[in-house]
């Protein structure tokens, strides 16, 4: 890892109607170096996500008007990959996981202390722009992943994946055939304060596979050892 790279800093949108936490999420970023672009209800965010490209947006899932947090995220996605990390005062799993559903990389709730967003912000940053290690390509029979790219494609079927899958599926090929345990694979891809949060894992897990297996029910690459960890199974017979 390569610090001075991967702490360069961002342009950041800010997601929030709320004043006050507008300010202080502002203020916490700009003091940190980056650039914060604010949008204070969903339309305008989705205009200035497109319109500004940001490195990351901060999304408040409680917003004014038509379009709440949910709908923003999911029409981001729609032309972009950038982190996105959902912001709410709601403690609900089904939200969290609608989040991820939707595309999400991360979930902070409110109130939060400013470690914990910059903490946040930081690990997202540095997931979604990977490490500073020589960039190859890797091939798995017909999975394709180019890291120089960071592109991945299946029987020549490009597929396309968040930051945060990516650096798992990423995580998992450079070991093939090698059994990744549930708290390496977080600390390796979400990070060292994330090694519990096996529900993050879990899921992003079962959306890979949805993208990349041709039966997901029946992975033929992303393999479970139960109670351990996952692998990536280089052979189809397994
Ligand atoms: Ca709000």
């Amino acid at each position: 890892m390569n610090d001075s790279i991967l702490d360069q800093p961002a342009t950041i949108l800010v997601v929030e109607d709320e004043p006050k936490l507008v300010r202080l999420v502002e203020t916490l970023l700009t003091s940190t170096g980056h650039r914060v672009l604010i949008a204070n209800d969903g339309q305008t965010a989705i205009e200035m996500a497109a319109i500004e490209a940001p490195d990351l947006v901060i999304l408040d899932l409680l917003l004014p008007g038509a379009i709440d947090g949910f709908a923003v995220c999911e029409r981001i996605r729609g032309f972009s990959s950038t982190p996105i990390i959902m912001l709410t005062a709601r403690t609900r799993e089904p939200d969290k996981l609608r989040g991820f559903s939707l595309g999400a990389d991360d979930y902070i709730t409110k109130p939060f202390s400013a470690r914990e967003l910059l903490a946040r912000v930081r690990a997202v940053l540095r997931r979604s722009r990977g490490s500073s290690e020589p960039a190859g390509q890797i091939q798995i029979e017909d999975l394709i992943i180019n890291q120089a790219t960071y592109s991945v494609s299946v029987a020549g079927n490009e597929i396309s994946l968040t930051p945060t899958e990516y650096r798992l599926l990423l995580t998992l090929a450079r070991h093939p055939d090698q059994v990744i345990p549930h708290t390496d694979l977080l600390s390796e891809v979400w990070g060292a304060e994330y090694r519990d949060e096996l529900t993050y894992l879990r899921t992003y897990i079962r959306y890979l596979r949805s993208k990349i297996e041709p039966d997901p029910t029946q992975p033929r690459f992303i393999k479970t050892r139960s109670g351990i960890g996952y692998y990536l199974s280089s052979s189809n017979q397994d």
